[in-house]
């Protein structure tokens, strides 16, 4: 059994003016494509064959240079294409809750998340994190590293991400990260991220 690249449930130019279609295509069938099939010869004839993506990652030998930036580079991406949406389900009920206990307003949610995405050196990725009874964290992690892996930035569990490689924005934003970051915030699925919530407090 292997990974297989997931199937978008949206089009590559639905995410316009926000995301360009060239540069989801791109994403999707070269980057993502390429860490998966390097992260299923990766494993192939290992014990970590077989394994769910989140058990292989919360039990990584940090030291396996090829499944920590091939199996991370395989979760993190199906997680960035899932909280993403043309039609974005709003902010509201318990998440809408947990949000202002953890950082005041959701104006401070958002300044701390675009601080973490904008100030991330390189290539990597910002995250909002639950821990076990709804607390909030926000975190940054290089390359492809993220929170489920051992000793990674905040130990909760991942409930909404954003990648901050150049493949992510360059096409579009060129250097200008901080847009791409403000423009992320018109496409995140705010009943997605609900629903990792409560599966994950
Ligand atoms: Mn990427």
């Amino acid at each position: 059994m292997s990974f297989e690249l997931p199937q978008l449930s949206y089009s590559y130019d639905s995410l316009e003016p926000h995301i360009d279609a060239r540069t989801m295509e791109i994403h999707h069938t070269k980057h993502h494509a390429g860490y998966t099939a390097k992260l299923n010869a990766a494993i192939a004839g290992t014990p970590l064959e077989g394994q769910s993506i989140e058990g292989i990652l919360q039990n990584l030998d940090m030291s396996n240079g090829a499944v920590r930036n091939n199996g991370g580079g395989f979760y993190n991406h199906c997680l960035f294409w899932n909280v993403m949406s043309p039609s974005p389900k709003t902010l509201s009920g318990d998440l809408a809750d947990a949000i202002h206990n953890s950082f005041g307003s959701f104006d401070e949610f958002k300044t701390a998340f675009s601080a973490a995405a904008a100030t991330q050196f390189g290539s990597g990725w910002a995250w909002l994190c639950a821990h076990k009874g709804g607390r909030l964290e926000v975190c940054s992690t290089a390359n492809q590293d993220n929170p489920l892996m051992p000793g990674v930035a905040c130990d909760g569990v991942p409930i909404l991400g954003l990648d901050v490689w150049e493949h992510a924005y360059y096409l579009n934003y060129q250097n200008r990260r901080p847009d791409y970051i403000d423009a992320f915030f018109n496409v995140i699925d705010w009943g997605v991220v609900a629903n990792h919530f409560e599966a994950a407090k």
